[in-house]
C-alpha cells in the first residue's frame, strides 16, 4: 500500500504516461512548527500519470495515511456554503427518490453528520460511515448513528448479512482519497439495494485540464476522475451510471447517479450524453492529451521561475498570499525558496508562526505582510484571486502589483 504503484487502481493496467512530474514533495499539509523541524522532513514522489487503458489519471507513489493525514481534522459543518449544498441535496434526493420512514441512507465518508441530519429531521434511517473517530463522534451528537470504519466490500457484506441494505448511497468528495478504489466500488454494488440509486461527486478532470490546475494535486489524492474512467470501473462491479449533474463545487465537480445495471428502466440522461460528448471532445480517451498536459506544467514552472528572478535581479521584494495545499504544490514543484520569496500571508492563526513544507516560508498575518509594503504579492489561491484582491485592497498605494501564477504569471496593473 506504501511506495511505488505497481498498476493501475482501477484496472491493473499500465500507468507509464505522466501528466505532471511535481518531484520529490513533502505531504503539503506538513507545516512545519519550527525550521529545526526541516533536518527531519520527508519527501515523497509526487506525480500524476495516466493509465494507458482505462485513462484513469493517479498519483503513482502510495504515501502511508497516516503520514498525510496526522490530526488533520476537517469538520464539515464549519464552512455555510457546504451546509446550504447539502440541504439542498436532501430536498432533491427525498423527491426524486421517494425516500420515507422505511428507507436507509447511507453516507460514505459522513463526517460530522452534516448531510445525513437533514434526512433524519425528516423521519427517514440513516448510517453514516467514517474512519475518523474525532467527526463520528460529533455526528453521533447530532443523533447520526456512524460506524468508524474504512468502508470496502468487507464491511458492506456485513451490513447487508445484518439486513441493512440501502436505499440510497452518498459518497461526496470521497473517492479521490480512496486509494484501494475497486474495493470501494465493489461495496457499493454490495451495500445497494436492487433498486436503490448511489450518488457521487468529485472534482472533474476535464476542469483541472482545461485550467491546467495541476497545483490541485497532492499525495492525498489518488486519483483525478473523468466520467470516461470511472464509468469503466462502476461498470465493471455491474453498476451503470444513467445521470449526471455539472456542480459548480470545488471549481468544477460532477455529481453521478448510478444502479445496478440489471434494473429495469434505466436509460442514460441528455446531460449524461452531453458531458461523455464534452470529454470526447477534450481527448479525454487518448493519451496524448495527457502529455501535452505536462508541457503546460512545464512551461507554468518556467514562467514563475523567470518572473522570480527577474524581481531578484530588480531588488524587488515579493511576498506571497495563501498558505494552502495548492501554494505548497507549486512552490515545491518550482524549486521556490525563502530567499525567493520572504513571506506569505495567511488569514487562519493556526498556521501563522508556522513555516511552509518544502520552502519553510514563514507564515505571517495578512496584516503583517501588508506592512511589509511588498512590491509583488504572489496569489496562490489563484482561483480566489478577485476575492482576496478585494480583502488586502489598496497595494496600489506603493506601487506593489498583484501576481497570479498559474497557467502562466500574470502581473496584473
Ligand atoms: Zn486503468
Amino acid at each position: 500500500m506504501v511506495g511505488p504503484v505497481s498498476g493501475c487502481r482501477a484496472c491493473g493496467g499500465l500507468i507509464s504516461v505522466t501528466m505532471a512530474d511535481l518531484g520529490l514533495q513533502p505531504p503539503s499539509n506538513a507545516f512545519l512548527t519550527s525550521l529545526a523541524e526541516a533536518a527531519s522532513e520527508r519527501r515523497y514522489p509526487l506525480r500524476a500519470a495516466v493509465c494507458e487503458r482505462c485513462k484513469l489519471v493517479q498519483v503513482d507513489y502510495d504515501v502511508a495515511p497516516e503520514e498525510l493525514f496526522g490530526n488533520y481534522v476537517y469538520f464539515s459543518s464549519y464552512s455555510d456554503e457546504w451546509l446550504a449544498h447539502a440541504a439542498a441535496y436532501c430536498n432533491m434526493a427525498v423527491r426524486r427518490f421517494s425516500l420515507d420512514s422505511h428507507s436507509l441512507v447511507v453516507e460514505l465518508a459522513s463526517n460530522d453528520g452534516y448531510l445525513l441530519k437533514n434526512f433524519l429531521a425528516r423521519g427517514i434511517a440513516v448510517l453514516g460511515i467514517d474512519p475518523s473517530d474525532t467527526v463520528a463522534a460529533a455526528a453521533e451528537k447530532v443523533g447520526v448513528p456512524t460506524l468508524v470504519e474504512f468502508f470496502g466490500e468487507d464491511l458492506a457484506k456485513k451490513l447487508a448479512l445484518d439486513g441493512r441494505q440501502a436505499d440510497l448511497i452518498i459518497g461526496n468528495n470521497v473517492l479521490a482519497h480512496v486509494p484501494r478504489l475497486n474495493d470501494f466500488i465493489a461495496g457499493i454494488a454490495v451495500l445497494l439495494k436492487p433498486r436503490g440509486t448511489v450518488t457521487i461527486e468529485f472534482p472533474h478532470l476535464l476542469t483541472l485540464i482545461e485550467h491546467v490546475e495541476f497545483d490541485t494535486i497532492y499525495h492525498e489524492h489518488y486519483s483525478y476522475i473523468s466520467l470516461y474512467a470511472i464509468e469503466q470501473v462502476f461498470s465493471r462491479h455491474g453498476l451503470r451510471i444513467h445521470d449526471v449533474e455539472q456542480l459548480s463545487t470545488h471549481g468544477g465537480s460532477l455529481r453521478i447517479f448510478a444502479s445496478h445495471a440489471d434494473r429495469p428502466g434505466l436509460e442514460d440522461s441528455d446531460t449524461l450524453r452531453a458531458v461523455r460528448t464534452s470529454e470526447y471532445a477534450a481527448g479525454l480517451p487518448v493519451l496524448e492529451t495527457y502529455s501535452r498536459f505536462a508541457e503546460r506544467v512545464e512551461l507554468c514552472r518556467r514562467s514563475l521561475k523567470a518572473f522570480l528572478a527577474d524581481a531578484a535581479r530588480d531588488g524587488k521584494r515579493v511576498a506571497a498570499y495563501g498558505a494552502a495545499a495548492k501554494g505548497n504544490t507549486l512552490l515545491n514543484f518550482c524549486g521556490v525558496s525563502r530567499t525567493d520569496i520572504m513571506m506569505v500571508a495567511d488569514r487562519n492563526p493556526h498556521k501563522q508562526g508556522k513555516f511552509l513544507p518544502g520552502t519553510h516560508i514563514p507564515v505571517v498575518s495578512p496584516e503583517r505582510m501588508m506592512a511589509q509594503r511588498p512590491d509583488y504579492v504572489l496569489i496562490l489561491p489563484w482561483n480566489l484571486q478577485d476575492e482576496i484582491r478585494r480583502q488586502l485592497g489598496g497595494i496600489s498605494e506603493w506601487g506593489g502589483k498583484f501576481v497570479t501564477p498559474v497557467p502562466l504569471v500574470r502581473i496584473h496593473p
